[in-house]
């Protein structure tokens, strides 16, 4: 055996002693609430394709139809020759939809976080992020070289206390606040109203990702700065085009300055190339979808699953499509799960890194399509797994 391959075992067999091991699971059909899962057909509560739109037909078209038209790959960076039609549409759409006057599509969230944080805030400057924040807004600002502070879970006061903390030391410094509409691991909501306030009273700026808002909360699913009507007060929105939208890309709204400026700036939108047309075509859709109201009954239907899944499980009602049930384990967490699967249920467990040590949880993400069978069935399997 090698040195290489001998460092890579012992630090996989660390991972496994701590139950921190990851494998990937083999999914044989599409996207939906019934998925096959190494030859057994298992209820699906773990995607993020909240309305179902990851195999819709009418997206599943769309994305046909640019292919027929523009073929499968876009031939490189927007910059250079890859700026096509389908890119064009969906960044219009997505701007309309919420609410600013332009829109600029990234190959991922993660994407546009890594390619928009770095290119407003550098080393003289300040990024104060939210607790939770998801690993991309992390890895962003430090990417950006910034001097990053962190405040406990919407807690308002430590926000308060950092902004004037930058304010007394560095006058001159840009001041970035970065958090989440919707958590992704605990599915609660920011009180954006107040970081809004606060963040105009010190003069800094905001960067909001809407990841797990869109297609949820707000007027037709606009996100969370919609519903508050806060839309024009957030520096930049960041949204995700592979949950709700059922499709696949990351995008970033605000104003045509900021959107002209990432143009210039944003690494990893000058050097990657242009998504896939089809990707954008199947968003573009997505978005025409929702803001035609045609995807009402489906939103509203999510919301009665949500209800009814969180009457039966937790303590609070969710505020989101997702439902963390903390376990606190590592290892107990991963065997409630396997008795889930057992069960013909697919719930996330989630462990270290994406939450933190000792906080591991089960994730129950709703979805439009569940019958009221499939939600209290599963209530009560976990339930049932969480006693053994
Ligand atoms: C999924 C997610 C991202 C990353 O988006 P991708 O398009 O999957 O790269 C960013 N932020 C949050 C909160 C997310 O949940």
């Amino acid at each position: 055996m090698s040195d290489f391959d001998r460092w890579l075992g012992d630090e996989l067999e660390r991972l496994t002693a701590r139950s921190l091991h990851r494998s990937l699971r083999r999914v044989d059909s599409a996207q939906g609430i019934e998925v096959v899962v190494d030859g057994r057909t298992l209820v699906n509560f773990s995607s993020n394709d909240y309305l179902g739109l990851a195999a819709d037909e009418r997206l599943c078209a769309a994305a046909s139809a640019a292919i027929g038209k523009f073929g499968v790959g876009s031939g490189s960076a927007r910059l250079i020759c890859g700026n096509l039609a389908p890119h064009a549409d969906l960044e219009n759409a997505l701007a309309r939809f919420k609410g600013t006057e332009a829109a600029l599509s990234f190959a991922s969230g993660y994407a546009a976080a890594l390619g928009t944080i770095p290119s407003l805030v550098g080393p003289e400057d300040v990024v104060i992020l939210d607790k939770l924040s998801h690993a991309c807004l992390v890895d962003a600002a430090r990417l950006s070289g910034a001097t990053l502070r962190v405040f406990p879970h919407n807690h308002l006061e430590k926000l308060e206390r950092l902004l004037r903390w930058v304010r007394e030391t560095r006058p001159k410094a840009r001041v970035l606040v970065v958090t989440e509409s919707v958590f992704s691991m605990d599915g609660d909501v920011a009180p954006l109203r107040e970081i809004v306030e606060l963040k105009d009273r010190f003069g800094a700026w905001l960067f909001l990702d809407e990841a797990h808002a869109l297609g949820v909360l707000g007027p037709q699913g606009r996100g969370l700065a919609a519903e508050l009507r806060l839309a024009s007060r957030v520096d930049v929105q960041m949204a995700t085009l592979g949950k709700a939208l059922g499709s696949a890309g990351g995008a970033i709204c605000g104003s045509a300055r900021l959107v002209d400026f990432l143009i210039n700036r944003a690494r990893s939108f000058i050097f990657s190339t242009a998504p896939p047309p089809a990707a954008a075509a199947a968003a573009r859709e997505a978005v025409r979808l929702l803001e035609s109201g045609a995807m009402e009954p489906a939103r509203e239907q999510l919301w009665e699953n949500i209800r009814a899944l969180g009457g039966r499980v937790g303590e609070t009602m969710p505020q989101s499509a997702i439902l963390p049930v903390l376990i606190g384990e590592e290892l107990s967490t991963l065997r409630v799960a396997e008795r889930l699967r057992d069960a013909g249920y697919w719930v996330g467990a989630i462990r270290f890194p994406t939450v933190g040590r000792g906080q591991a949880r089960l994730r129950i993400v709703t979805n439009s399509m569940h019958t009221v069978a499939q939600i209290v069935n599963v209530s009560n399997e976990i339930r049932i797994a969480q006693k053994e």
